[in-house]
């Protein structure tokens, strides 16, 4: 991307070009805290490797992670237990089917989760951290306070209990995995880490440092090491091939930024070795990805040029 001025003028256009299909989609509501937020909101920040920050539209709005923090727990369970323990309980084959759904589970043999970006295999991974829920969270936050060099970031206590009182069918998932022996001990304490990990709270500019350092292979701008590059990349793979629902594919196509998305609306992308991403967009399509989201990235794409299938 060019100079600073140009890219900032772009983001703005795009934003204005693209807010006409928040219209189309919706919020999710069977959070209902996630129900009121507000369809309108279109946002777009952008780290390159020098640190810049570039961002238009709605990018102060803070907003909660939800799916986008699977790839994060994913890469702390790998750093504390190793990729073999990770692996032993939940697959890396993409699903075809939506976020929430058991039905793959009672289908396969093993019946362990077919990846970690799904309900299933996230409830999985996170009963790999070990400690209280509270010592299980607070890694979490840590790693993401790194990451975003944000030490404020921390869970929407609101967002956290509307979760717990709805989440009867991640319950029923994780009740499931734990008669299958995938998973072992508490569910509600599994639950708890797991509702809390998608209530983490922040805006485009945190998630765009969270890009940036999976961008830059696990470092920091300064250069310090915060994941190992060998995590990085299986996290990037998920991204790919996992990471926008059942709507992958056709991101991979269209768009082709490794990405996760989540049901408050935000996306997560990395462009290798150039960019970190963060979107917010509450109003979502069909597959519960941010609608208009979707189409800014697949301009910001086609403009720079940034598929890493070239
Ligand atoms: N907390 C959400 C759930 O499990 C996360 C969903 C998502 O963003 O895909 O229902």
């Amino acid at each position: 991307m060019e100079g600073r001025s140009k890219l900032q003028n772009q983001l703005q256009q795009l934003v204005e070009k693209n807010r006409r299909w928040t219209s189309k989609g919706k919020v999710a509501t069977y959070i209902p805290e996630l129900g009121k937020a507000d369809p309108s909101i279109l946002g777009i920040s952008v780290m390159d490797m020098h640190g810049n920050l570039y961002s238009a539209g709605d990018y102060k709005q803070k907003f909660t992670l939800q799916s986008i923090t699977k790839v994060i727990t994913l890469m702390l369970a790998i750093m504390e237990r190793g990729m073999e323990v990770v692996f032993e309980h939940v697959g890396m084959e993409p699903t075809g089917d939506p976020f929430n759904s058991i039905v793959k589970l009672e289908t396969t043999s093993p019946s362990k989760p077919l990846n970690p970006m799904i309900n299933a295999g996230a409830i999985a991974v996170v009963s790999l951290l070990e400690g209280t829920p509270d010592e299980r969270v607070e890694r979490i936050l840590r790693l993401i306070r790194q990451m975003t060099g944000n030490p404020n970031i921390t869970y929407n206590g609101r967002v956290y209990h509307s979760e717990h009182q709805t989440g009867d069918l991640n319950r029923a998932l994780a009740f499931f995995l734990r008669n299958h022996g995938v998973i072992h001990g508490s569910v509600e304490e599994h639950l708890e880490v797991y509702f809390k990990q998608s209530s983490i709270e922040m805006t485009t500019e945190d998630v765009a440092r969270m890009g940036l350092v999976i961008a830059n292979e696990g470092k920091d701008i300064m250069g310090k090491e915060i994941i190992p590059s060998s995590v990085v990349k299986i996290a990037k793979a998920f991204m790919v091939t996992c990471g926008m629902y059942n709507a992958s594919g056709e991101f991979a196509i269209r768009v082709g930024i490794p990405s996760k998305s989540g049901v408050g609306g935000g996306i997560l992308s990395v462009v290798p070795g150039k960019y970190g991403i963060g979107v917010i967009g509450p109003a979502l399509d069909d597959k519960g990805n941010s609608i208009a989201g979707i189409k800014l990235l697949e301009d910001l794409s086609s403009i720079y040029h940034l598929t890493i299938f070239n």
